[in-house]
């Protein structure tokens, strides 16, 4: 498959004397699943190619989503505003506990085409039904870090998870990769925690989970081991010899930011959920400031309430500013580079978060023909703060178009409406 883009603006996310190159005219060449060209020339190309005239748009490399649970997108808006606890024991657990493979299909389906939509062109996910996710993101066409929650309850399955781990990498084209998913500090024991980081160090499984993110679990942690949810996870072996991706970091000590500064991990700053659920701001400017990567990711939709990633550069970027009363922390620049160098990163995606020839065709085409793009001062700027997820005209992964003028071409966009709807009433209300 061949597929030219002509007469665009680029933002490649290419640094240039340690900034990001400005965005530049030019012509896209995307051969099999790789960008082959990029400028002003095309070289020739296949008479077959499709051709996709790019005047008034801009393409940039795909947003990355590196912390969500995609089938929960079923119980959007099933609760909000109530405090964690009373949500998961009134909400959640009644229903999960009924979820079918197919409903998980159907939320899956759901999170997918939502992502699609908004420009993300990969995610990572730690929930259950992994299977199911992997079928639903490899027929979207979308690229899925997958992991299995795993808590003491389901400590049993952990051989059961590796295999599906080990199976599942690669899978797809490689659009499936995998990690495994020790849930949280506070519902995995020190033994669990210490288990699970052998097996993805024997295996080589990255570990997928929740940190430091509310001061309940600070204060549980150091009532079970008097330390911190970070130096827990040290002592049980995730920074050595394991890559980790570690969600939230809301509340870490100068010897936690110590412990995680030069690892080989990622740390995946989740705004919106942890202002919705009024669990705090992370330091975000310390980490990056330390040179460990951030990524960003929405969290499930019930925390959200959406996947657009757009909403979560911005929020990343203000509210960075308002925790420090300091208007130049995380430049625009800054916040982009999180969703998309920054998750690459945290998705261990080599060859994914700059448009140049050689890497994944992982991209996405912008319409700037919108009075909030008006006037054209500074795109990367307009990108950050003024740009949303319906501003994503086209979506193409791994060379193969997702999306084209807003229409989905992998899936089947009101079928998975109208799943979803059956299936969550179902569900909720037993109807
Ligand atoms: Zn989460």
């Amino acid at each position: 498959m061949t597929t030219v883009i002509k007469n665009l603006q680029i933002l490649s996310m290419e640094k240039e004397n340690g900034s990001i190159k400005p965005p530049f005219a030019g012509n896209i060449l995307i051969e099999g699943d790789k960008i082959s060209y990029i400028g002003d020339k095309l070289p020739d190309y296949s008479k077959l190619a499709e051709e996709i005239d790019g005047s008034g748009m801009l393409a940039m490399p795909g947003l990355i989503n590196a912390h969500t649970h995609a089938i929960m997108t079923l119980f959007r808006g099933w609760g909000d505003d109530m405090e964690l606890m009373s949500w998961l024991e009134k909400r959640i657990w009644p229903i999960e506990d009924k979820l079918t493979d197919a409903d998980a299909k159907a939320g899956a389906a759901l999170a997918v085409a939502e992502m699609i939509k908004s420009g993300t062109t990969a995610f990572a996910d730690m929930y259950m039904f992994c299977e199911q996710l992997a079928e639903v993101a490899a027929n979207g066409g979308i690229r899925a870090s997958i992991a299995a929650g795993i808590s003491d309850n389901s400590m049993d399955k952990l051989p059961d998870i590796v295999d599906f781990a080990c199976q599942y990498r690669g899978s797809a084209d490689g659009l499936i990769t995998t990690m495994l998913g020790p849930h949280a500090p506070f519902t995995c024991s020190k033994q669990s925690l210490t288990m699970i980081a052998a097996a993805g160090r024997r295996y080589n499984l990255p570990l997928h989970i929740h940190l430091a993110e509310t001061l309940t679990e600070m204060e549980i942690i150091e009532e079970r081991y008097e330390c911190t949810p970070a130096r827990l996870l040290a002592d049980c072996g995730f920074f050595e010899g394991n890559k980790s991706l570690l969600a939230h970091g809301v509340y870490l000590s100068d010897e936690d930011m110590d412990l995680l500064t030069g690892k080989d991990l990622a740390i995946v700053h989740n705004p919106i959920s942890n202002l919705k659920l009024a669990s705090g701001i992370a330091p975000v400017a310390e980490m990056l400031d330390r040179g460990i990567t951030v990524a960003l990711g929405t969290d499930s939709a019930c925390s959200n309430n959406n996947l657009d990633m757009f909403e979560e550069i911005k929020t990343a970027a203000i509210i960075a500013k308002v925790k420090d009363l300091d208007p130049t922390v995380i430049p625009a620049a800054e916040a982009l580079g999180m969703a998309i160098t920054g998750g690459a990163k945290a998705l261990g995606l080599e060859d994914v978060g700059e448009l140049k020839a050689g890497m994944k065709a992982d991209l996405i085409l912008i319409d700037l023909n919108k009075t909030h793009f008006a006037p054209e001062h500074d795109l990367l700027s307009h990108l950050v703060y003024a740009a949303h997820g319906d501003d994503v005209d086209t979506v193409i992964v791994n060379g193969q178009t997702l999306m084209r003028s807003r229409q989905l071409l992998t899936m089947d966009e009101e079928k998975i409406i109208a799943e979803a709807n059956k299936t969550a009433k179902r569900l909720c209300y037993n109807k």
